[in-house]
């Protein structure tokens, strides 16, 4: 079996030298344990965290370890009840062509009812992200306006059609103008700023000021940086931002200083959110998957229907991982970023 490793810890945006590509003995599953043929497996931002040595939410991959990730794939060898060899699996499998696990950590998927890879994206852990932060903290009300970037990834394209479902205007900033027809035509934002378009704040301001002439009411937080300087500003008295992710400054390393310019220093930032009593709360969705049924519930039928959308940026061979994982932390992947291993 092949893994890939944590080779030494980035300085920045990560680089092959940080990754290695190892073989291993097939393991055996102990009690209760499964044994799984890895065929898909998902990449997501929270991982660039992961490789840094800081304190957060959960524990640095060490190095040498085998680097974090939710995979699916079919079980090869079961000691574990409600498993049986044959059937298809979700898991923390890790970037690894084979994984044991311990099965009551894992979930049985049935291939009958999603494609098998929905598990990584649009009904796995981001689209679930998108539906709890939009719904618990955004508390999005018809003919209000709601903004979120990385609009044509898996969070955002979630949080983009349930709005629009629920009569919001949906406002969304993508990288480049193939993203921004993705948005409006196949995720039906009504509107989509190009925020590379915009070489400072006051361009994309501009910009967000005229896709969003009413202000903004829910502004989902997924990117930090320009995207958030320019969209402050413009929030509503009253705005709710559900704080998700903040992905243009993860390559800085720890909590870099990713903004461009002197209008959101803290000062200006915490008077802001006075003045227009503003919201803002953060959420890790990996506590709270006691919703996850709920939501698989709603938005299941919806994905079954068409009514909500999704699009996977699959990438061939475990080998090519770490360069589909450097392309999705800058802009490079269309859509859910999956690794087909098996
Ligand atoms: P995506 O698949 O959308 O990939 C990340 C995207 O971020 C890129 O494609 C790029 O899109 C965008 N991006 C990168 N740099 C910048 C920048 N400087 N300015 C604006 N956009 C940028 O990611 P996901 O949908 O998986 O995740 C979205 C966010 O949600 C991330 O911040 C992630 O960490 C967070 N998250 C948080 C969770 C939680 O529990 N709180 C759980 C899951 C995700 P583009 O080319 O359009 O700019």
């Amino acid at each position: 079996m092949q893994q890939i490793v944590l080779a030494s810890r980035p300085d920045g945006a990560p680089a092959h030298d940080n990754f290695r590509l190892e073989k291993q003995d097939m393991p055996t599953p102990g009690d209760g344990q499964i044994l799984v043929a890895v065929e898909y497996m998902s990449l997501d931002p929270y991982m660039r965290g992961r490789m840094d040595d800081a304190k957060s939410y959960a524990d640095p991959v060490p190095l040498g370890g085998r680097m974090e990730a939710g995979g699916v794939g079919r079980v090869i060898a079961s000691n574990a009840d409600g498993f049986a060899e044959g059937d298809y699996a979700f898991g923390m499998f890790g970037w690894a062509s084979h994984a044991v696990a311990d099965a009551k950590m894992c979930r049985k998927l049935d291939p009958d009812q999603a494609p098998i890879t929905t598990a990584l994206g649009v009904l796995g852990m981001p689209g679930f992200t998108g539906w709890y932060g939009l719904n618990e903290i955004g508390k999005p009300k018809e003919g209000e306006t709601l903004l979120v970037a990385a609009a044509t990834g898996p969070v955002g394209s979630m949080v983009g059609q349930l709005a629009k479902a629920k009569g919001l205007r949906a406002v969304g900033v993508a990288g480049g103008p193939d993203k921004c027809t993705l948005a409006t035509e196949t995720f039906g934002f009504d509107a989509c700023v190009d925020h590379r378009a915009h070489d400072d704040v006051s361009g994309l301001r501009d910009a967000l000021k005229e896709a969003a002439p009413d202000g903004v009411d829910v502004y989902f937080e997924n990117v930090g940086g320009p995207v958030l300087e320019a969209t402050l500003p413009q929030m509503n008295r009253f705005g709710r931002i559900p704080l998700c992710g903040m992905v243009a400054w993860y390559n800085a390393g720890g909590l870099g200083d990713g903004a461009s310019s002197d209008t959101l220093t803290g000062p200006k930032l915490w008077r802001t959110l006075l003045v227009k009593h503003l919201t803002v709360t953060g959420f890790i969705i990996a506590n709270h998957w006691d919703r996850y049924g709920q939501f698989l519930k709603e938005v299941g039928p919806m994905v079954a229907d068409g009514t909500v959308k999704y699009e996977e940026d699959i990438t061939e061979g475990l080998e090519n991982a770490p360069q589909a994982f450097m392309d999705m932390l800058t802009g490079g992947n269309t859509g859910k970023t999956i690794v087909k291993v098996g």
